[in-house]
């Protein structure tokens, strides 16, 4: 049977809570055991698919098809958790299920309550997935922070399932900040005691504490914290801001965090290893030989948030090629005719990213045609690999009005446009075209090159196609599809053969990129962009 970690946060938001959780599965994975990773949100969606990225950052796309938080993705890069739908679990989806039962008539007779019924339903779901998964440790992070209204149906449900399990098979690891007040010189511990008194309001007292902070713990504060939190000394550990989000599961090391969790769980494990892991970090992300600038073109550039696998999978590529990608984000509204050579001039490489919405469209096709002309390498996702077919309809096929019905429904030369099976629908959420389609590659391409196979599977989420009645005409004026969905004859991946590297992808291939299994897409995407600055 599985042990459980339950991780929550206090203080304030954006500590890094996915992250602890990630490393933490990193460290436990490192000493031989199977983990899985849930994360538990309390907002009323049902799943982010429908939210805008300024409220929610990144929705990232699992092999199964779910949109899910950008946490997730932070599990599968540091992980080999497979992760899957059930892996989050959202408040919208728990009174789904709850209020869909209810209707049925399946607690006839009965009121229903918020407990047990919706503690009973977040229960379940955490309880399926680590029984599907069969792990050694699943470790489940509870979004929002400690003392929210929102939140407090998971943290009751966790309550109980420590009380239910017993000590040696749950633990509860708290992350807290200890702020440093400049004009006074000190690190704060007093909002970590509060923090940590609000939960034991609740009736759950945090085994271990996670502190981020800028400054070492000293040691009267470490005795400090602990006496006034009711941890053991040894279990404050110093979770200090780092450059790379890959150097936190070496900074957990240090601290001892892993045999601290394996003592508390009573679990068995081998000797770590975290070598290769640790060599990455130092000689590949802190050190490397060579660097590149590479421009980012899309509409949410001011959110940090919005394109996190984007930016982490260039840092993929990066560490692939011994590379420092350095990432200038533009803003594509703001690309026009007059500023294009300012803003791209310095890209060695230009990435346009999957969007939504007509905001800054023509921004991006201007960006294309830069990148298209001065042949500098160009890639291409999703939304971008459908401008790039507009920029070469109207460029260089001569289509003039080309554009995609999504951004104008009256366009006489349509070349993105929607399938039959997506013109009826109505409702948004979920039905796009998601997660894991085979896609076939053409032999003695970039794209077959870069994977170094033939038959691929990669994640979706659109509803926007390319339309086939233009691929001749594309094809007579140069350009190559390389990807192809076999069993729908769906364009995947588009080339240019006469340009030194020009990809484009209707798929996601950031959603598959790992530190040290970089995407074959984005580390040849880095290695042309590297190739190009040679001429600097
Ligand atoms: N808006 C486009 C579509 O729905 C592209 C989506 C995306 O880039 N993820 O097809």
């Amino acid at each position: 049977m599985s042990k459980f970690i339950f991780i929550t946060g206090g203080v304030v938001s954006s500590l890094g809570k996915g992250i602890a959780a990630a490393s933490i599965g990193k460290l436990l994975e490192a000493r031989g055991l199977k983990t899985t990773i849930i994360k538990c949100d309390p907002y009323l969606n049902v799943d982010p698919g429908t939210m805008n990225p300024y409220q929610h950052g990144e929705v990232y796309v699992t092999d199964d098809g779910a949109e899910t938080d950008l946490d997730l993705g932070h599990y599968e890069r540091f992980t080999n958790a497979h992760i899957t739908k059930d892996c989050n679990i959202t408040t919208g989806k728990v009174y789904h299920t709850v209020i869909t039962r209810e209707r049925r008539g399946d607690y006839l007779g009965k009121t229903v309550q918020i407990i047990p019924h919706i503690t009973d339903e977040i229960k379940r779901c955490i309880k399926k997935v680590s029984k599907e998964k069969d792990v050694d440790v699943t470790i489940v992070e509870i979004g929002g922070t400690v003392g929210d209204i929102e939140s407090l149906p998971f943290l009751e449900a966790i309550r109980q399932m420590r009380w239910e399990l017993g000590e040696s098979y749950a633990l509860d690891i708290h992350v807290t900040l200890l702020p440093y007040i400049k004009s006074a010189g000190e690190q704060k511990t007093k909002p970590t005691q509060h923090s940590v008194g609000r939960l034991r309001e609740i009736g759950i007292a945090p085994d271990i504490l996670l502190c981020r902070t800028e400054k070492h713990i000293s040691k009267e504060e470490r005795d400090k914290i602990a006496l006034f939190c009711n941890v053991d000394r040894e279990a404050v550990i110093e979770a200090p801001d780092v450059k790379y989000i890959y150097e936190v599961p070496l900074s957990f090391r240090k601290g001892n965090l892993d045999d601290l969790i394996l003592k508390k769980l009573h679990l068995k494990s081998e000797e770590n290893d975290l070598k290769d892991w640790e060599s990455l970090v130092i000689n590949r992300l802190r050190n490397p030989q060579k660097e590149v600038t590479v421009c980012v073109v899309g509409k949410y550039i001011a959110l940090q948030d919005a394109y996190k696998s984007i930016y982490e999978a260039l840092v993929h590529g990066g560490i692939a090629g011994n590379a420092r990608v350095h990432i200038v984000k533009i803003d594509s509204e703001d690309v026009k005719n007059n500023t294009v050579e300012r803003l791209l001039g310095g890209a060695r490489g230009i990435l346009i990213p999957g969007g939504f919405g007509d905001r800054g469209i023509e921004g991006k096709i201007r960006a294309v045609q830069y990148a298209r002309e001065k042949n500098i390498p160009f890639f291409g996702i999703c939304l971008g690999m459908q401008v790039a077919c507009i920029e070469f309809a109207r460029s260089v096929c001569g289509l003039k009005d080309a554009n995609s019905t999504e951004f104008n429904k009256e366009t006489a030369h349509p070349v993105i446009s929607l399938l039959q099976e997506q013109r009826h629908i109505r409702n948004l959420g979920a039905s796009m075209r998601l997660g894991s389609y085979p896609c076939k590659l053409l032999k003695d391409s970039k794209s077959s090159h870069a994977y170094k196979k033939e038959n691929i599977t990669e994640r979706h989420r659109h509803r926007y196609e390319f339309n086939n009645d233009y691929r001749k005409q594309f094809e007579k004026a140069g350009m190559v599809f390389t990807g192809i969905n076999a069993g729908q004859d769906l364009v995947e991946i588009i080339e240019l053969s006469s340009h030194p590297w020009f990809v484009a992808c209707q798929f996601h291939p950031e959603f598959k990129s790992k530190p040290d299994r970089a995407h074959p897409l984005f580390r040849e995407f880095v290695k042309a962009s590297l190739e190009n600055s040679k001429k600097d």
